[in-house]
């Protein structure tokens, strides 16, 4: 069996790469097994050395591997470029960070007690496509500072990103094993987490594999992170400046063709300001350069797979169907997918229940904030959502009503190495970054001195 790296926006086959047998698996698998032995031994200072030696790996190639990325994937140059450097901050930041994180802790108690984390072995990731290198370098880099090595099993259309993060991290100098690309079928995924060496699974990906990767961790008794699908609210209230808010609003739902799973999806606006709003948010979408992802000046390219294009042209159709009403966009060639806005969006609407992996916008009018509060929580869905008003105060307290797991007021939702992240409801479990993010896969073990 073989996978296809294809230009998304020429549909050129440009790369193939062979799936792994059972039998190079398998020695993939004792490679990590080896590897971590000696891995969790190393000091802190030795493994950071090589993270900042990664990061520098990274930046130094940025121009190379952005490239790779928007001929595997299709996102624009410039936001390619931009995702290599900030999997190079979180390198630096983990590096920094990541030996104050884990540090003993003591308990208040008349015998000595303390906590300490010790790595736990390979952890196991299965990631998208969306992201190719920064959801890889977000788990993989606080994993790695830990003690613990890796196997990854990226998206079929990614390999070729996977392999050059392998070998960034051998330029680096970390030892073989340390992180593996595996290039292997969904049928071998379970031979992996049921293997011995690894300790625990994490996967971000849509709902579907999240359930089925998730059960296969239970019924081998493994930790497991899940990093899922979202439809996160915006919400603009009376008070908000409409201006910023469309503009905001825009990025936060076309960036990256629309395919993050924390863009902006169902735009829940009051209805005193919701004419206005949709009227400058359409305006600003319709300004949107669409074409090749290499061309300067382009804002937005093709969608990954012809699928994927598919999937979110039948969620339109179905929609307009169903009452809503198109004001921008709607048209799609291939895997060129117009910037696209509907309006008059009901909960009953498939773009309000359905995560919509694309440049669709769906715009959602509320009564009065509590009103757009309950709008957005009225939904399978809890990753993250955005709120928009003048007065803050307000907005923090409602914020503070909102089904999510991360909301940010008056601002892009975005990701920081240094906030944890992650999901509740069908939005998933468990959180990246972040000290928690480190602590995930260790055993916190608890020393009792009397
Ligand atoms: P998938 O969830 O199918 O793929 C993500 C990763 O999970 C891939 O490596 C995939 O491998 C793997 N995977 C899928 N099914 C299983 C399984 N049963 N067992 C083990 N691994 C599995 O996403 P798609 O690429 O198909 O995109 C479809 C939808 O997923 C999108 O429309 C979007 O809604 C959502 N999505 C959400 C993302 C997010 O960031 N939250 C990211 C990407 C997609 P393989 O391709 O080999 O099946």
């Amino acid at each position: 069996m073989i996978f296809k790296s294809i230009n998304p926006f020429t549909k050129e086959v440009f790369a193939e790469h062979e799936v792994l047998t059972n039998i190079q698996l398998n020695k993939k698998l004792q490679l990590s097994e080896s590897a971590f032995k000696k891995w969790k031994t190393t000091s802190f200072q030795e493994r950071a050395g090589k993270m900042q030696k990664l990061a520098h790996v990274l930046r130094e190639n940025k121009g190379k591997l952005g490239l790779l990325i928007t001929n595997e994937m299709g996102k624009i140059l410039p936001e390619s470029i931009a995702e290599v450097e900030k999997s190079a901050g979180n390198c630096d930041f983990y590096a920094e960070n990541a030996e104050q994180m884990l540090k003993d802790e003591y308990y208040d108690t008349s015998f000595k007690s303390i906590s300490v984390y010790d790595p736990m072995g390979a952890v196991f990731a299965i990631m998208p496509w969306n992201y190719p290198f920064w959801q890889v370098l977000r788990y993989a880099a606080p994993a790695i500072m830990a003690g613990n090595v890796t196997l990854l099993k990226h998206a079929p259309n990614v390999i070729g990103c996977a392999k050059a993060i392998e070998s960034a991290f051998l330029e680096a100098g970390f030892p073989e094993g340390i992180f593996q690309q595996i290039s292997i079928d969904i049928p071998q995924v379970e031979s992996v987490i049921a293997s011995d060496i690894v300790c625990g699974v994490t996967l971000t990906g849509s709902e579907m594999a999240g359930s089925s990767v998730a059960s296969l961790a239970g019924k081998h008794i493994k930790k497991s992170v899940m990093e899922l699908g979202g439809s996160d609210a915006f919400i603009v209230l009376n008070d908000a400046d409409l201006e910023k808010a469309a503009t905001v609003a825009t990025q936060s739902r076309m960036l990256n063709a629309g395919q993050a799973c924390i863009c902006a999806k169902r735009f829940i606006v009051t209805e005193k300001v919701a004419d206005k709003f949709a009227a400058l948010f359409a305006q600003k979408v319709q300004l949107l350069k669409q074409g090749n992802p290499l061309q300067e000046g382009i804002q937005m390219g093709p969608l990954a797979r012809l699928d994927l294009a598919d999937k979110l042209a039948k969620q339109l159709e179905k929609s307009l169907q169903q009452g809503a009403k198109l004001i921008v966009g709607g048209e799609r060639e291939n895997c060129n997918f117009q910037p696209t806005v509907i309006d008059f969006v009901d909960s009953n609407n498939v773009a309000f229940q359905e995560e919509t992996f694309g440049p669709l916008a769906t715009i959602i009018r509320a009564k009065d904030s509590n009103d757009a509060v309950a709008i957005a929580n009225n939904h399978r869905y809890g990753l993250a959502a955005a709120i928009w008003s003048e007065d803050r105060e307000n907005a923090l307290k409602l914020a503070r009503n909102i089904e999510a797991g991360n909301v940010f007021v008056n601002s892009l939702v975005r990701s920081d190495s240094r906030i944890p992240f992650g999901g509740i409801k069908k939005s998933g479990y468990g959180r990246e970054l972040g000290t928690i993010g480190i602590k995930e896969f260790m055993n916190m073990k608890s020393l009792i001195i009397e």
